[in-house]
């Protein structure tokens, strides 16, 4: 079996869907199970509707909910589907949603409290229409699909707007509710992102989470491929707004991957692919725009190949903070201090360089910061530096190749680095520099390890 995920471009609307659904029908054979998420833009859509509700704006948040949301899925009912009692049914279904959600509204701007427990039930609609959709259409094109509710299968624990999967108990009830349909011959269709704790209450896996719902059915399926399924041709070299002729990568290895999901490439939700690095199944990344490209494989061992660097990726909004405090010196302790104060905040550190007296660390923008700083500078001195933003070039052979760090500075003279890390991975070289640098630096990396490539077998 394979897990199928079609992200919210690959369903945005009647056209989207009836493509998602031609795709879906080509990998029958593969007995596939499939995860999708809300069509494009209506997650965002649900989180103003409760936002609105909860500033007391009833009547925008109820326009919202009729203009952005409901209306939209009742024109691509009229568009796709043609049955006419299979459409009187989907439009019967949204009109029950539509009064839930306005019942939602109601309670939410009477109280004015919005929780996270709230907000997770009220986005989980946006899935569960694109569900209910793709499920007629597929069943007029012949396809025995199966609306189920992820609610069923897919247990979290109950940290509502980033909840975590439990694992075990996810397996259990994915063996219980998918596995059987899928022997039968059925093809289950199931709503990403969306979850539920052991008493039943919905969660959220957090934003794009829809991948990374995928990747916890396949890992825990052991399916024979799990296939996201967006609206590019796959990793890239670099980001083809800043270089136009980035290439495809056609194979890499899950280290590679994590560490571009992580750093900027916006593909993959970063936390897909840990699930499936342990059970070491494979991850497709594949366009619905342009089905018949082979997009990216991405695998435990990948052959071996002739050039360090695969890709080039870049994050911008990074802080960072330089801690410089003579107490640090010959005593133990100190790290430690520092990095609870990153726990307490809850702001996760991208990279760390230390000397003797002083740490340096990245993190993203967020409104925890000034806080955070304040309570920094009980332990040192403390500087912050800000508008910077992180390159991170990637390959597994980066660490055998010992020359590629000197061609990666050389290219970069003229544009100051503030914080270097080879990551311990060594598949990686991360270094900061001015947000406004970007650019130059991506087009200057891509033109030293791009420019003459001879693997037409790894990028395209
Ligand atoms: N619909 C959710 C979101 O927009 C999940 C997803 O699309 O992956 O965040
Ligand atoms: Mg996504």
């Amino acid at each position: 079996m394979i897990v199928m995920k079609l992200g919210g471009t690959s369903l945005e609307d009647a056209a989207a869907m009836s493509t998602a659904c031609e795709i879906i029908r080509s990998r029958i054979k593969r007995k596939p199970a499939v995860v999708l998420s809300a069509a494009a833009g209506i997650t965002n859509a649900l989180i103003r509707c409760a936002e609105l509700a909860a500033e007391g704006k009833r009547a925008e948040a109820e326009a919202v909910l009729r203009d952005r949301i409901i209306e939209r899925h009742y024109a691509v009912v009229a568009n796709l589907i043609k049955g006419l009692r299979e459409q009187d049914m989907l439009i019967r279904l949204f009109k029950a949603y539509d009064e839930e959600i306005r019942s939602l509204i109601y309670g939410i701007s009477i109280t004015g409290d919005l929780s996270l427990r709230v907000l997770d039930f009220v986005m989980s609609y946006g899935e569960r229409m694109s569900t209910a959709i793709v499920t007629e259409a597929l069943r007029e094109a012949n396809v025995r699909a199966e609306l189920l509710d992820s609610r069923h299968c897919m247990v979290t624990n109950s940290s509502f707007g980033r909840a975590e999967p439990m694992f075990d108990a996810t397996q259990a009830a994915c063996e219980k509710v998918i596995r059987p349909r899928i022997d039968k011959g059925i093809v289950p269709i199931l709503q990403g992102f969306v979850g539920a704790d052991s008493r039943g209450v919905t969660t959220t896996l957090g934003r794009g989470g829809s991948d990374f719902s995928a990747a916890v059915i396949g890992t825990v399926m052991q399916a024979d491929d799990i296939e996201i399924w967006t609206d590019v041709d796959g990793m890239l070299t670099a980001d083809p707004n800043i270089v136009p002729g980035a290439l495809r990568i056609r194979e890499m290895s899950f280290r590679e991957a994590s560490e571009l999901a992580y750093f900027g490439a916006k593909v993959l939700h970063p936390s897909t692919l840990l699930p499936a690095i342990e059970k070491d199944v494979p991850v497709h990344i594949l366009n619905s725009r342009r089905p018949q490209v082979e997009g990216t494989l991405i695998k435990a061992r990948i052959d071996p190949v002739n050039i360090p660097v695969k890709s080039i990726s870049y994050k911008r909004g990074i802080t960072i903070i330089n801690i410089t405090s003579t107490r640090m010196l010959g005593s133990y302790g100190f790290m430690k201090k520092i990095f609870d104060i990153f726990n307490e905040y809850q702001t996760s550190v991208d990279l760390v360089t230390t000397s003797e007296v002083s740490i340096s660390l990245s993190v993203e923008h967020s409104p925890e910061l000034e806080a955070l700083i304040a309570e920094l500078a009980k332990y040192g001195e403390v500087t912050v530096l800000r508008e910077k933003a992180i390159i991170c070039v990637v390959g597994e052979r980066l660490k055998s190749e010992i020359g590629t760090p000197a061609r990666i500075f050389s290219r970069l003279r003229g544009i100051p680095v503030e914080m270097i890390s080879h990551g311990a991975s060594e598949i990686n070289l991360t270094f900061v520099i001015d947000e406004e640098h970007v650019s130059d630096a991506v087009l200057e990396l891509h033109d030293e390890f791009f420019s003459s490539i001879a693997e037409p077998g790894v990028f395209e």
